[in-house]
């Protein structure tokens, strides 16, 4: 069988490590793929995309800051796309056409419920309500969480995020979230070494605590909430492995690629560089 040609396109994308968990999973299935960077800009996206499909490209990741490009470049979407309005993976189809996915969400849910966090009729916070907090939305839901408060710096994003369900509560003063069972914290704040600061008392019965950022150490959040809680905390890794897991599986209409050991060959990696 002829190498199957995937890639991921954003900018920056040197630093992605998309091409090396692409080729783990292929080593589980024993499949060949040649797994490439491109680097696009604002202007070059959809000819660069629509380009590569065109020469025969099986399918593709985007990442920052071409999602709702690629929301708007596909034909068709999947229900997670639908409610992110942005789209990670393209996938072609038999008529020429681009389906529109989105894998961010169950990349997190497969990533919690591995490391044993389950979210049915829990209490949830969700920091931030940028393109990461929309991308996971309708996987969490689906979860059935009885509440998932949305606290975001700017208000008035997490009260159009919250229009979606009424399982969703936007944070206009801390006084209306009661203690809460896991947070998720889907803000870039820790790239710059800052921490939302929840009000303690909402800690008190705080299972776990999820930093979609990841790093060689662990994040800003990460450290200020194992200084104040037993809570299990977790970094974002895994759901990066968990996303590109759920992409292959759709393009390879194969099992879901085993996450857990492509989770500690990154780690080990990055801890290298
Ligand atoms: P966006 O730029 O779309 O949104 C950023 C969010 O962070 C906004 O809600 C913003 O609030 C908030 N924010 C930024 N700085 C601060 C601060 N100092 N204090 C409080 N809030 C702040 O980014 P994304 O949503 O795309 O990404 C968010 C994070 O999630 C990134 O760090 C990214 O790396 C990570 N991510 C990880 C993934 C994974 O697979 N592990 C997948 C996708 C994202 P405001 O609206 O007020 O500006």
């Amino acid at each position: 069988m002829s190498e199957k040609q995937f890639c991921v396109i954003g900018n920056p994308i040197a630093h992605s490590r998309s091409p090396d968990i692409h080729q783990l999973f292929a080593q589980q299935f024993g499949h060949s793929l040649s797994y490439t960077r491109q680097l696009a800009t604002m202007d070059t996206f959809a000819s660069t995309v629509t380009g590569l499909f065109r020469n025969g490209l099986a399918g593709a990741n985007v990442t920052v800051p071409f999602k709702l490009a690629a929301f708007e470049l596909a034909s068709s979407h999947s229900a997670a796309a639908l409610s992110a309005q942005a789209v990670n993976t393209l996938i072609p189809q038999a008529d020429g056409s681009l389906l529109g996915a989105n894998t961010d969400g169950l990349g997190l849910i497969h990533d919690l419920l591995r490391q044993n966090c389950t979210l049915k009729g829990k209490r949830l916070l969700l920091l931030g309500a940028g393109g990461a907090a929309r991308g996971v939305i309708h996987n969490l839901l689906e979860q059935q969480p009885e509440v998932i408060w949305i606290y975001n710096r700017t208000t008035s994003k997490a009260q159009q995020l919250a229009q979606q369900d009424e399982r969703l509560q936007a944070v206009e003063a801390w006084s209306d979230v009661a203690a809460v069972d896991g947070i998720i914290n889907a803000t870039s704040a820790s790239l710059s070494g800052q921490v939302v600061p929840i009000p303690e008392p909402l800690l008190a019965n705080l299972e776990f605590g999820y930093d979609m950022m990841y790093g060689t150490e662990p994040t800003a959040f990460m450290q200020w909430l194992q200084s104040r809680s037993n809570a299990f905390i977790s970094d974002g890794l895994g759901m990066l492995v968990g996303q590109a897991a759920e992409s292959y599986r759709l393009w390879w209409h194969s099992e879901l690629p085993s996450i857990e050991p492509v989770v500690t060959e990154i780690r080990r990696r990055l801890a290298e560089r």
